[in-house]
C-alpha cells in the first residue's frame, strides 16, 4: 500500500550560501495492507522529514513514493489532492483548522470531502468525539480555543474519520492522559484491522510496541549518522 524506492531528499538553504543538506539517502521500504511500521532514530534523523515527503509536503528530489501504485513524487498537484481526500490520511502532531468552524464539522469535514452525506459524516464525528472524551457542551465551539490536549484529540477524531487505506501519524499519543492514550491505540488497533497500512513516529515505547509490527531506524538513511 505504501512503497518508497531508492528515496532522497537534500535542502538547499537559499538564504545560506545555497547550502545544501543531505537529509535523507536511499531509503527503500514497504508497509502492507494491516500493517503499521514505525519510524525510529534520535532526534534530527529524519523521521518527520521522510513523513512529510511520504504526504507531499516537502519535495522529493530522487525515487519513487508509491501509494496504492500511484507515484506521488511525480504526481500533479490535484493528484495529490485527491489522494490525500481518498486514499492518504495524516494526522499531524497539532490541529490546523478555518478559525471560526464547529469541532463537529471540522471532524465531519474529511468524510464530507469523500462524498457522505451530513448525517452520516456527523453521526462519525459524534461517535468519535465521544470516544475521545471531548465534551458535549465543546462540540458547537470552534477548537482554536480549545486546550492542547483537546486539540490534539480533536486533530485524531478528524484523521480517523475517513478509513483511509494508508495513514501517516505523527506523534499520536504524545502528552495524552492514559485513558485517551488507550482510545488512541485502540483507534490504531481498528485501523490495522480493516486493513489500514501505517506509518507512525511513537516517542512512546510502549505504545510503539503494541500497535507496530516492525521498525526502521531512519538514522541508517542519514548521512553522517551512524545507525
Ligand atoms: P526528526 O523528525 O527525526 O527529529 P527531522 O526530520 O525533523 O528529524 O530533521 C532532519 C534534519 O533535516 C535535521 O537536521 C533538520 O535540521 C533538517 N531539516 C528538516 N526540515 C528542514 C527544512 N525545512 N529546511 C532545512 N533543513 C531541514
Amino acid at each position: 500500500m505504501i512503497e518508497l524506492k531508492n528515496v532522497s531528499k537534500t535542502f538547499t538553504m537559499h538564504n545560506q550560501s545555497s547550502a545544501v543538506i543531505e537529509v535523507i539517502n536511499d531509503v527503500s521500504l514497504s508497509v502492507a495492507a494491516g500493517e503499521c511500521v514505525a519510524l525510529t532514530g534520535a532526534s534530527g534523523a529524519g523521521k518527520s522529514t521522510l513523513m512529510r515527503m511520504i504526504y507531499g509536503n516537502y519535495l522529493t528530489q530522487a525515487g519513487q513514493i508509491l501509494i496504492d501504485g500511484a507515484d506521488l513524487v511525480q504526481a500533479e498537484p490535484r493528484d495529490v489532492i485527491a489522494l490525500r481526500r481518498e486514499t492518504l490520511g495524516y494526522v499531524s502532531q497539532f490541529l490546523r483548522v478555518v478559525p471560526r468552524v464547529p469541532t463537529l464539522d471540522v471532524v465531519a469535514e474529511p468524510l464530507r470531502a469523500v462524498g457522505a452525506s451530513a448525517e452520516t459524516a456527523q453521526a462519525r464525528a459524534k461517535e468519535l468525539l465521544a470516544k475521545l472524551n471531548i465534551p458535549q457542551r465543546l462540540w458547537a465551539l470552534s477548537p482554536t480555543t480549545f486546550s492542547g490536549g483537546e486539540q490534539q484529540r480533536v486533530n485524531i477524531a478528524r484523521g480517523f474519520a475517513h478509513p483511509y487505506p494508508a495513514m501517516l501519524l505523527d506523534e499520536p499519543t504524545a502528552s495524552l492522559d492514559a485513558a485517551n492514550r488507550e482510545v488512541v491505540l485502540s483507534l490504531i488497533e481498528e485501523a490495522k484491522a480493516r486493513g489500514a497500512a501505517i506509518i507512525g513516529i511513537f516517542h512512546d515505547e510502549a505504545a510503539r510496541d503494541r500497535v507496530c509490527d516492525r521498525e526502521i531506524d531512519v538514522s541508517q538513511f542519514t548521512p553522517g549518522i551512524a545507525a
